[in-house]
């Protein structure tokens, strides 16, 4: 960890706490958008963590869990430092949108062009003033509208390093994932830069489980990597090697039966669908075993529209 870090021409020594503000652009009107980062330096030396949420505008529940810890729980580093940006998407967050004006997914971005749309500057801006600052990183996301994700750490589970982070976060359920083209964690690891992934809760609703466990997971990251001396315990992380959605094969009311996180058998019944003008009740089955680490709660489906998402250990 370097003696003097230098952000936005700012200079933050050890065991000093600076929130700098980055003008990253303009909206139409001529107003400057501000990406606040928080520079949190124990005295210490040790890794610098980044904590990052708000990639996608509508998933609330990694702002919270950045905010709680920033102001309600004042992180005491003893070592290392820790940069949080509580929301890098400012832009869809603005709009309760997942995405930015330009109608990009800024996760499918990276690592973006100091020139090119809004959403590929941004991912430049990441990429250039804060991955070549950190160690290491966690990316706090949610499910979609309406669609909840069981508290999760993804990652490469054939990674070491990843397994081992994963691990110490001990959320309910770590699953494998695979690199995504154009993602931070595909472009920061390019750089030697782990970044997991935290999925908790469902967008545009703050779900307490989630927030608490991702606070308590963070705290545990952070105990591993020997930056603060509490500790904080956690139960073993299910490891999931794949996962699948099971989809519902007429499109109708859907009512769920399923509960996030529970054990799922084969052929076990996971809601119905309904005729909204009739007496047709057609039953979804899981084709596999395993835990329902993902599950809608949107009513009205189309055929082919997910249900359930499983994980298979
Ligand atoms: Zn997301």
């Amino acid at each position: 960890m370097p003696e003097i870090i230098r952000l936005n021409n700012q200079s933050i020594i050890r065991g000093e706490n600076r929130l700098i503000n980055f003008h990253i652009a303009r909206l139409p009107t001529h107003t400057y958008i501000d990406l606040p980062v928080h520079v949190i330096r124990g005295k210490e030396d040790g890794p610098v963590l980044l904590l990052m949420a708000g990639l996608h505008g509508d998933e609330i529940n990694g702002i919270e869990t950045i905010r709680r810890m920033i102001f309600d729980e004042a992180i005491k580093l003893k070592r290392g430092t820790v940069i949080a940006i509580p929301i890098v998407n400012v832009y869809g967050f603005l709009q309760t949108s997942r995405d930015l004006p330009d109608g990009k997914d800024l996760n499918r971005c990276f690592p973006g062009n100091q020139n090119g749309s809004l959403a590929s500057r941004v991912a430049w801006f990441v990429m250039h003033e804060i991955i070549p600052q950190i160690d290491l990183g966690i990316d706090y996301h949610t499910g979609a509208v309406n669609r909840t994700n069981f508290p999760q750490v993804r990652c490469k589970t054939d990674n070491a390093t990843n397994l081992e982070l994963a691990h110490a976060f001990s959320a309910p359920f770590i699953l494998n994932a695979e690199f995504r083209d154009k993602s931070i964690r595909k472009e920061a690891a390019k750089k030697g830069k782990p970044i997991i992934v935290y999925e908790g809760g469902e967008a545009q609703r703050l779900d307490e489980t989630a927030i608490i466990e991702g606070i308590q997971g963070t705290y545990r990251v952070m105990q591993h990597l020997n930056m603060i001396d509490d500790t904080i315990k956690g139960h073993p992380s299910k490891l999931l090697k794949q996962s699948t959605w099971i989809r519902a094969k007429t499109g109708g009311i859907y009512r769920n039966f399923t509960e996030a996180g529970s054990f799922v058998q084969k052929n076990q019944v996971l809601g119905v669908v309904t005729d909204p003008y009739g007496q047709d009740e057609i039953p979804v089955h899981s084709r596999v075993e395993g835990f329902a680490i993902g599950v809608n709660f949107q009513s009205v489906l189309n055929a082919g529209d997910p249900v359930v998402h499983i994980g298979m250990e």
